[in-house]
């Protein structure tokens, strides 16, 4: 459950007209309501009960050089209910139900599990795969791409790991020589693999890792670069589109949606302008992807607005994962409102629970996300409310869209 204290805390006193009388930030009521919500958190990185999981990422961002923490990043920015003590005594008390144990705590009904696998501790109904497919666009030598900075060198040394593991899934030891036989023999038996083990969507870190301008390439040359083995960084790149748009297909066609990392992410070499989500717009109207759904993962912060724009696309859609860590409740309350009144069917709710730390694991990352996102959540509402847009009823109906409904629909779950 969500911590009430927090909801219901009136921690910016607004004063209504002449009365005196303080208000608070979060309709008493609705926050009530919204707490009682069990939500679907759209992307989370769950860590299995059992020690040792490294498989909660396909690039584990524990290794990287030294950035400015954001203040909310910094040890002891945030109390939970959990010690390490409480954790230990609930894995031996709850064994394999331990990570179901934490959605409860966090008043999660089912979370999205963005890992490289799934695990005994964590499956359905509770827990949603979602597997990664970056390692499928960059089939060549990446030694290029790896010499620009450390973290690169780190990210790519583990995409090519991922890569080997699927080609080896598909039977091979190393990529066909032509680009067909590679989109037949690799490409699609890999998303086709992950459909079969239950995944829902298909997850690019590909903002890592490079811009998310996916541009329209033919196939006649994404095959010549294909056969050049070590191509220019331009050819190259055209290629990864190529393989991108082939892979955003294979997903409509397979009732998969495709998740993208939008937000400034960790590291100090990260390319933000190369994330901002008005680079996915030529993606977003190539009529051959309009059956695939596209969910811009962590509500492309700092452009929280080109984003909204971009909700008028009919297979666009959005989460708020990672802004809740980052942001404060009141900011990133007016940042859902203004998408709210918007497009609102496309917003979803999300923590980004990820073990970022031994003490900040991924129980306190989705609990900490999951109180503040329905606290940013209630802010919104709320204001909505007072303004006199929406009346009561709508407030805990947009409540229940955001939380559940919409990814509900979205999936089909
Ligand atoms: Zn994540």
């Amino acid at each position: 459950m969500p911590d009430r204290r927090v909801l219901l805390l009136p921690a910016l006193v607004l004063l209504a007209g002449c009365s005196r009388e303080p208000q608070a930030a979060i309709d008493p009521q609705l926050a009530g309501e919204i707490a009682n919500i069990k939500a679907i958190d759209n992307h989370a990185h769950p860590v299995l009960a059992a020690e040792g999981d490294r498989e909660f990422d396909a690039l584990p961002v524990d290794n990287m050089e030294p950035q400015s923490d954001p203040v909310s990043l910094r040890p002891g920015a945030f109390h939970t209910p959990f010690t390490a003590a409480s954790k230990t005594a609930a894995k031996k008390q709850h064994g394999d139900q331990y990570p179901a144990w934490v959605l409860d705590q966090m008043g999660v009904d089912i979370m999205l599990a963005n890992r490289v696998a799934m695990g005994a501790s964590i499956q359905p109904p509770r827990f949603r795969w979602v597997p990664y497919a970056d390692a499928l666009i960059f089939p060549l030598d990446n030694s290029l791409l790896a010499a620009k900075n450390s973290d690169r060198k780190a990210f790519f040394a583990l995409e090519d790991k991922l890569r080997a593991r699927y080609l080896t899934e598909s039977g091979l030891q190393a990529p066909p020589p032509a680009l067909a036989e590679y989109l037949a023999r690799v490409v699609t038996p890999t998303l086709e693999r992950h459909k079969q083990g239950g995944a829902i969507a298909e997850k690019f870190e590909a903002a890592y890792l490079r811009s998310l301008s996916f541009d329209s390439v033919d196939a006649a040359q994404a095959d010549r670069v294909y056969r050049q083995r070590t191509p220019s960084a331009a050819d190259y790149k055209a290629l990864q589109d190529y393989l991108f748009r082939y892979i955003a297909a294979e997903c409509g066609r397979l009732g998969m949606a495709v998740h993208l990392h939008t937000m400034a992410g960790a590291g100090s070499y990260f390319d933000i302008a190369g994330a901002n989500p008005l680079n996915l717009e030529s993606l977003y109207n190539d009529p051959a992807l309009r059956k695939t759904n596209i969910v811009m993962v962590h509500g492309g912060w700092p452009f929280t607005r080109e984003i909204n724009a971009m909700l008028q696309k009919p297979n666009a859609y959005l989460d708020f994962s990672g802004q809740s860590l980052l942001l404060s409740p009141a900011t990133l309350g007016v940042t859902i409102r203004e998408w709210l009144e918007h497009v609102p069917e496309k917003v979803m709710f999300a923590t980004d629970a990820y073990p970022y730390s031994a003490e900040f694991g991924w129980e306190e990352g989705g609990w900490v996300g999951a109180a503040r996102g329905r606290e940013a959540l209630g802010r919104a509402l709320t204001a909505m409310l007072r303004d006199g847009e929406i009346a009561h009823q709508r407030a805990v109906e947009l409540a229940r869209m955001v939380l559940r409904d919409n990814a509900r629909k979205l999936y089909g779950i």
